[in-house]
């Protein structure tokens, strides 16, 4: 089976262990498959994201010996696609202009809150008529529940108008919005196996009808579950921080961390120390945890 799986950093911050873990796990079930592995740095949040963040983390995945198959694609390089699937979205009646400030969504969504936090948004501006591109647009969503494969964690069953409601396209400030661009280019770069965390899990619904919507086929899904403190808390701000440099400032050098990262996900019997390669073997999506994992005491 060849298969072309992705790492997706958003280049707002370095990255932790989570994102690296799973990084390495996209990277590991492509070379396990014998695919194609990209990289695409998702830079569409101008004021958030920052070039040199993105350098930073393409850097750190590189000592980890994770490397893009094909030239990096920064996603702010893309406008002109994703102002593409704006226009067949909106030929095809399924967009519409949201005037909602952010404190009417606030008010709005003291009313049912959806599982992890997520506020759906009730669709209070459906019904208002098109005022062109310049405005905030939201997707319409087709009513009806989900059904879908989750690699790790078996069959899924989710109706995207209670976790996300009718998600936003383009920004007020003019910025394209994760969900858009996210499916434009995992459609345009023909991925078929999607790698990431289990706090996206919940939005995966409502990407699967947008890419119904543009004509996309639907990738492969497996969320993995979250790296915690060794208490079993969250990562707190400090210990949020353990990237690279600051676990080998811990005395924690890359094969130490890829050994760790190996074991958590399943391929090594006890966290060693190695290289990224000889991590290939082990892996089998059967093995990889189904929950979150805790970081050893001495790095936390
Ligand atoms: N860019 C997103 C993030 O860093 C991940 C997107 C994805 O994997 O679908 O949270």
């Amino acid at each position: 089976m060849s298969i072309t799986g992705r790492f997706a950093p958003s280049p707002t911050g370095i990255l932790h262990l989570g994102n690296l873990r799973t990084a390495l796990a996209s990277w590991l079930s492509v070379r396990k498959a014998g695919g194609r592995w990209l990289i695409r740095v998702e830079d569409v949040d101008g004021p958030r994201c920052h070039r040199d963040l993105g350098d930073a983390q393409l850097r750190d995945l590189e000592r980890l010996g994770l490397v893009s198959d094909e030239p990096v694609v920064w996603q702010s390089e893309r406008s002109a696609h994703y102002r593409e699937a704006l226009a067949s979205l909106h030929r095809a009646h399924l967009l519409y202009p949201c005037a909602c400030t952010r404190k009417d969504l606030q008010l709005l969504a003291s009313a049912p809150h959806a599982e992890d936090g997520l506020r759906p948004y009730p669709g209070r501006c459906r019904f208002r008529a098109w005022e062109g591109f310049e405005r905030a647009l939201r997707f319409q969503l087709s009513d009806g529940v989900i059904l879908w494969e989750d690699r790790l964690l078996g069959a899924q069953s989710d109706d995207p108008a209670l976790l996300t409601g009718d998600p936003l396209l383009f920004r007020r400030d003019g910025c394209f919005a994760y969900h858009l661009a996210v499916v434009v280019d995992d459609g345009a770069q023909g991925v078929d196996e999607v790698v990431r965390g289990a706090d996206l899990r919940p939005v995966t619904a409502t990407q699967i009808r947008l890419q119904e919507a543009l004509g996309l086929p639907t990738p492969a899904y497996a969320h993995l579950g979250m790296v915690l403190a060794p208490d079993g808390g969250r990562l707190g701000k400090r210990a949020g921080a353990l990237g690279i440099e600051a676990l080998a400032d811990r005395g924690v050098a890359v094969p130490d961390l890829l050994g760790w990262l190996g074991w958590s996900l399943g391929c090594l019997s006890e966290a060693k120390p190695c290289q990224v390669e000889e991590l290939i073997a082990g892996f089998d999506w059967s093995r990889v945890p189904k929950g979150d994992v805790r970081v050893p005491p001495v790095w936390g």
